[in-house]
């Protein structure tokens, strides 16, 4: 049996080719309607399958075109198309003469079995083929425009559509772009700044004759570099938590005294930007937690109080013991944070505003970290702000690490 496949897609063209091919059937091809007729008094085909949508010709012409020649008006024609596809297409695709119609996509084998029923229905003679010209040319034209409009209509919101997201997802990746950029332009910033001092005051120690000064030189090249091992401790930490290897290493700790060596370590940098920090613990806190890690966590948090805070400001903590779980608030009277802003604050790199950021150093992995680490330990950390007024954020651990731990 020969068979004629009509599409001006190449791909679905050949597919359709393949397809009828392993079945047996003898196919040739043509890319629209007017090669399908050429093919047709060539070759004489026993079915055409034809898309609809085709430029030169489509669907409905060549369709047209065999039901009003004698010669090939007994060939069945089966449309398909992806455009075409409320009934009352359907009913117009019959009422040129197909013999029957899919729409696209269609899935293979209720496809290939959809052509057999038609060619077997066929060749019982079930099909009746409807008289050329079943609708006068007049009538055809003017139903046939009115739908061809509605197609257009369609697409060219489907177009419009498409050209939306299109400029969405343009606008995110310029948006990522620059996030990159300023991404590196801070890391660079953050890892040259430290550096730079620890060499200046090594330079100045070496040319130093006075045995303080030289001191002095050497105690400030030293915090310099602990500051440059804090940065690339950070980068390397999220690297681990992105691979998913910062485990913690559950121990019974008790929380208060971890809060209480934060706030001692971070006191002097609150008091040099006079701001007043206060702490309150109301319960005994005792859990299973990573001690090093949660330090970090605090360590952070409170870093962040101070820095984003404003010269005189306050910084209040409190933990407290909550539906079993240990909870703790770092409140500051900060900058706070945009509402819009605050979905994104514990994604890896974020910065509310990396020039504000830039200002005050830092390079926006910190809360991914602190976020990473609490839910380790199989807890939740959140924040609650208002710009201009300050920022509270709160993380709850389980008193008893064995849930994360297991996890
Ligand atoms: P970094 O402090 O290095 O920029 P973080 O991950 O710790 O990175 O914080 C990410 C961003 O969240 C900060 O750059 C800042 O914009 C915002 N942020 C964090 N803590 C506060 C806070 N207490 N007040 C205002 N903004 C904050």
């Amino acid at each position: 049996m020969k068979i004629l496949v009509v599409d001006d897609n190449i791909n679905d063209r050949e597919l359709l080719f393949e397809l009828l091919n392993a079945q047996g059937y003898e196919v040739t091809c043509a890319s629209n309607g007017v090669e399908a007729l050429e093919k047709i008094r060539e070759s004489k085909p026993d079915f055409v399958i034809s898309d609809i949508i085709m430029p030169e010709m489509d669907g409905f012409g060549l369709c047209r075109e065999l039901k009003r020649n004698v010669e090939t008006i007994k060939i069945p024609i089966l449309l398909y198309s992806s455009s075409f596809t409320d009934p009352e297409d359907e009913k117009l695709v019959m009422e040129e003469g197909a013999a029957a119609y899919i729409r696209k996509p269609f899935e293979t084998k209720p496809f290939l079995e959809k052509i057999r029923e038609v060619i077997t229905e066929y060749r019982a003679g079930k099909i009746s083929q409807p008289m050329p010209g079943l609708l006068d040319e007049k009538e055809y034209l003017s139903l046939y425009s009115r739908k061809l409009m509605k197609k257009l209509e369609n697409k060219v919101v489907e177009l419009e559509n498409a050209n939306e997201k299109l400029e969405t997802a343009l606008s995110e990746l310029e948006t990522i772009d620059r996030l990159k950029d300023n991404i590196l332009a801070n890391v660079t910033h953050e890892l040259r700044t430290p550096l730079t001092h620890a060499l200046g005051y090594v330079e100045l120690a070496i040319s130093e004759t006075d045995e303080t000064k030289k001191k002095e030189y050497s105690r400030r090249s030293r915090d310099a570099l602990l500051r440059e091992n804090e940065v690339i401790t950070h980068l390397v930490e999220a690297a681990y938590a992105d691979k998913g290897l910062l485990k913690p290493v559950f121990e019974t700790m008790n929380v208060a005294q971890i809060i209480n060596e934060t706030i001692q370590a971070l006191l002097p940098k609150a008091q040099a930007y006079n701001i007043r920090v206060s702490c309150e613990v109301k319960d005994k806190l005792f859990a299973k937690i990573d001690a090093n890690q949660i330090r970090h966590v605090l360590e952070n948090l409170l870093d962040n109080a101070i820095k984003f805070n404003r010269k005189g400001g306050k910084i209040e903590i409190l933990a407290c013991r909550e539906d079993g779980m240990v909870k703790v608030c770092v409140t500051d009277t900060g900058i706070g944070i945009p509402e819009e802003k605050m979905i994104k604050l514990f994604d890896k790199m974020y910065q509310v505003d990396s020039d504000t950021t830039r200002k005050f150093g830092g390079i926006g992995i910190g809360l991914s970290i602190a976020k990473y680490i609490v839910e380790a330990h199989g807890g939740r950390i959140w924040v609650q702000s208002k710009a201009g007024e300050g920022s509270k954020f709160t993380f709850i651990l389980p008193l008893d690490g064995i849930k994360a731990e297991n996890k």
